[in-house]
């Protein structure tokens, strides 16, 4: 396994290929820091024996200690510990964690390459370990580009006037393939070493040369990664530990070529689309982990502000907390649910439960403007109109600040001052509005976790219910 340092120097030897406000940038650029700051997260924790078998775990290719992000879940254990290491995660950093987008990626490539061999005799599985195990090897750090542009939405992929809107195989030779097109929204892109593809939709025959999925590293020549980041807005003078950020990218695949051993889907449109629906579903159920890390975080500061504002015990106050508390529960148990329920695929892999994972997420992604509400509710409008911090510790202006923001005497004007600095990042920072929509859309938009729920759910058992109750014999 390695460690932050390691991690860090792995991208500064990467051939540039990031673009923002119109350059090209370094990737250790100061701009980019707080999402590498989130992800070097995940590798203090590893190497913290305090942590052990929760972020990491053994694999199965090779009997090593690994770090759990690398992993393919070998059991119904194996899910639980990702979905409670990912809300852990999600805490420390006060947010989404990022590395998420690998694990979900490859444990769904693990599980469709092994079944397309399985039915049409290809050989991507093995490929698709070869590659793993390097990946695991090396403690890299993935991404997953699965949303493509789109362009018409009303249009499948070959319908579209532009066939480039979706990712497409443009060449294919002995030695492997050539792509193009562009993945957009994809986190994490500018500080990852693997993009991982997969396609976005279920494909049709004419769709074909869409259904292709493959992992390259994040500086292949023809790659360009257009970017933006956010940072809560800097401190100066209270600091609370590592900055944290995030960044997406338009991922731009311009005639990219794919050896062949990086390949692990090309042109099986049946397969193409289970993949999407794979990843969204180990995604969804990662969702299990991190939403709930969402609503403590933004809970957990409810609950301080009504404090600190002397209305916690206001009946209205704990109700709102109690709803929270209702949201963040009920969607990591429908996540252990889910995990509990899990099938074994061919490959070994354990797969969620496809209705828990789904309510889960819808629940969370549903709940998540109320939070954000309630939050802004028991705080007041002091998020939105605090001063900068420079006001706070000018000789003239700083002592009658921390005056006037006193409430509860027994918290002292520091203490108020660093909630409201917080809250007013939570509610009020352009790094707040990313992470409501990430919270909203991340995973897929609600209506897909219906689509998923009602391709899946038995109804028809229900209203033979309705029936057997009402009597009705057919
Ligand atoms: C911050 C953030 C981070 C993300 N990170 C990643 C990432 O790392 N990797 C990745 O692959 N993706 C990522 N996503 C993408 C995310 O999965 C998508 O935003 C989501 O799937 C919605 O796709 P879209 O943005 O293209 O919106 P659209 O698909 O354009 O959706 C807009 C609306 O149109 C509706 N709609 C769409 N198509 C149809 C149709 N045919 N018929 C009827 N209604 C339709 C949708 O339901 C929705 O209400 C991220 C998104 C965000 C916001």
């Amino acid at each position: 396994m390695r460690t932050a340092q390691q991690y860090l120097e792995s991208l500064r030897n990467m051939k540039p290929n990031v673009y923002m406000n119109g350059q090209i940038i370094q990737r250790d650029d100061p701009r980019l820091m707080g999402g590498i700051n989130v992800i070097s997260t995940t590798f203090d924790f590893a190497a913290d024996p305090g942590y052990a078998g929760l972020v990491t775990a053994k694999s199965h290719l090779t009997g090593k200690t690994i770090n759990r992000f690398t992993h393919v879940h070998q059991s119904v254990d194996d899910l639980l510990k990702k979905q409670e290491m990912t809300r852990f995660l999600c805490q420390q950093v006060g947010g989404c964690i990022q590395r998420c987008m690998g694990i979900d990626a490859t444990n769904a490539l693990s599980v469709v390459t092994k079944d397309c061999d399985n039915a049409l005799g290809t050989d991507y599985h093995q490929r698709f370990l070869k590659w793993l195990e390097y990946f695991q090897e090396n403690d890299l750090v993935g991404c997953c580009a699965q949303t493509d542009v789109k362009g018409d939405r009303s249009k499948r992929p070959h319908e579209q006037v532009d066939p480039d809107l979706y990712v497409r195989i443009v060449e294919k030779r002995d030695d492997g393939i050539v792509v193009r097109g562009a993945k957009n929204h994809i986190t994490i892109a500018p500080y990852a070493e693997e993009i991982i593809v997969v396609p976005t939709r279920m494909l049709t025959e004419k769709d074909a040369d869409y259904a292709v999925a493959f992992a390259i590293p994040a500086d292949t020549p023809g790659v360009k990664l257009v970017t933006r980041a956010t940072m809560p807005r800097e401190r100066k003078y209270i600091k609370t530990g590592r900055v944290i950020g995030s960044a997406d990218c338009f991922v731009i695949f311009d005639d990219v070529f794919v050896p062949r051993e990086r390949v692990f889907l090309c042109g099986e449109h049946m397969f193409g689309g289970m993949l999407a629906l794979m990843f969204a579903l180990y995604h969804r159920h990662s969702y299990t982990g991190c939403k709930p890390a969402t609503t403590d975080v933004i809970m957990g500061q409810a609950a301080l502000v009504a404090e600190y504002n002397g209305i916690e015990k206001a009946p209205h106050v704990r109700d709102k907390l109690a709803d929270m508390v209702a949201v963040a529960e009920l969607v990591y148990g429908a996540g252990i649910a889910s995990a509990v329920k899990a099938k074994r695929a061919a490959s070994g892999t354990y797969v969620p439960d496809v209705v828990f994972a789904n309510v889960a997420r819808y629940h969370a992604g549903v709940k998540l403007y109320h939070e954000f509400e309630t939050l802004a509710d028991l705080a007041g409008g002091l998020p939105a109109t605090l001063p900068p911090e420079e006001d706070f510790y000018s000789p003239e202006t700083g002592p009658l600040l921390h005056k006037y923001i006193m409430r509860n005497p027994k918290i002292s004007a520091e203490n108020q001052h660093r909630l409201f600095r917080l809250l007013s990042d939570t509610l009020c920072s352009a790094h707040s509005g990313v992470m409501q929509v990430a919270g909203l859309h991340g995973g897929g938009s609600p209506i897909m976790e219906k689509i998923a729920i009602m391709g899946t759910y038995d109804m028809e058992s229900k209203k033979k219910l309705a029936k057997y109750l009402a009597g009705i014999k057919d």
